[in-house]
């Protein structure tokens, strides 16, 4: 993009002969013209990421821009998704981060197909060998042994049980769960053994599970979190291109209160001057849809994100890029990225105190009587639904 950049500019000042006097038709025009150019570079719908980048365990890499300074991306055909198949001795992962409410988590799936351009798992691809760009969306790996792992962990005599997040990581209702029915499966058996389950999610395939989930519901051993970041078609669809549509989430969200199944919202992630405006009417829409409870965090992006986000920001938004990317700077003192606990999630400054407000006032405009209670891990049975009388 810096080349295209540089090439818009030598444009621009060289052959185009703007009338120099003029400072502020100039800078319309190198917008203008930073649009056409955009417009004629070869844009991957359906995919959050336009590039791979560079995995930091790896000594080598297929750099997807042109050697000659061309602007050409060596990426020419649509990514098709490639399925990998790993079998891991442990299924259930552990983090210690005070500013997340559950430690243990599954994640059957490695990667995810939504491809939010802003996804913060990316970065958890470089660990499997692959980029944490357009491999993150297309490459995934399956767990297929997930639920008898977790059969194996419910029945070791030290197991003690703990709400578990599904999925902490990647998304468990992402396309291909349609196909594994993996997420199906670990719901059945959290219902044999009467363990209490989280979810998050930003598909609708959930409904698929209302059955389960009923169960579940019945002894207070489920919660489920739609994860809803914007209302607005065009910007979701190039933002987290593969998601369900909010309509269809609020749908979800409306049938699953509806079966006494507890779901809320986490409106997430707020990212300044692209979606912050949409918070009041997107609380309004959850809570006229049964949401019990309503979060939000900020925009953050740590590690390759980015340079994804920034390529993906520049590509669609180039009028609005520098103001954007400036604004998340802001909200982390002054950088992108953000690992202090807390600020890592809510931001700090001006701008995460007006996303605050915000969100505070239509928190208390349209989520008067939010109460939710714990789930239940005294119902925890180390035997299944199995017993000898
Ligand atoms: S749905 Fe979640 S896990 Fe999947 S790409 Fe989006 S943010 Fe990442």
């Amino acid at each position: 993009m810096h080349l295209l950049e540089s090439w818009v500019r030598f444009s621009l000042a060289d052959n185009l002969e703007i009338p120099r006097t003029s400072q502020v038709n100039q800078a319309n025009s190198l917008i203008l013209l930073k649009i056409l150019v955009i417009l004629c570079v070869e844009y991957l719908k359906g995919k959050g990421a336009q590039i791979n980048v560079a995995n930091k365990f790896s000594k080598q890499f297929v750099s997807t821009d042109d050697v000659d300074g061309q602007d050409e991306e060596l990426i020419t055909e649509r990514p098709k998704t490639e399925i990998f198949y790993e079998s891991p001795k442990k299924i259930i992962s552990y983090n210690t981060s005070p500013d997340i409410n559950m430690s243990a988590s599954i994640n059957p799936y490695q990667g995810c197909e939504h491809g939010c351009v802003y996804c913060y798992a990316r970065n958890s691809h470089e660990y499997w060998g692959f980029s944490s760009g357009l491999d993150f969306e297309t490459k995934i790996i399956v767990k297929k042994n997930a639920p008898q792992l977790l059969e194996r962990t419910f029945l070791s005599l030290n197991y003690k049980p703990q709400v578990i997040m599904l999925s902490g990581n990647t998304d468990c209702y992402q396309p291909l769960e349609r196909k594994f029915k993996l997420t199906r499966e670990i719901l059945s058996i959290c219902l044999k053994y009467l363990h209490p389950v989280a979810i998050i999610t930003k598909n609708s395939l959930i409904l698929r599970d209302v059955d389960l989930l009923k169960e579940l519901a019945e002894q207070n051993l489920v919660q489920v979190v739609f994860s809803i970041t914007s209302q607005d078609e065009s910007l979701r669809r190039i933002l987290e291109p593969r998601t369900a549509s909010a309509r269809k989430k609020f749908e979800a969200m409306r049938i699953l209160n509806e079966e006494g199944i507890p779901a809320g919202i986490m409106n997430a992630p707020i990212i300044p001057s692209l979606n912050h405006h949409e918070i009041p009417s997107i609380l309004k829409e959850a809570a006229k849809n049964g949401a019990r409870f309503a979060g939000y965090t900020v925009v953050r992006l740590n590690g390759q994100i980015q340079k994804i986000f920034k390529d993906w920001l520049i590509k669609n938004f180039p009028a609005r890029a520098d103001k954007v990317w400036h604004q998340i700077q802001q909200l982390h003192g002054g950088q992108v990225n953000d690992s202090e606990f807390g600020r890592r999630v809510s931001g700090a400054g001006e701008t995460s105190r007006i996303i605050n407000q915000l969100f505070l006032a239509a928190k208390r405009k349209y989520f008067k009587n939010e109460a939710l209670a714990n789930l239940d891990c005294s119902k925890f049975r180390k035997g299944g639904n199995y017993t000898l009388f």
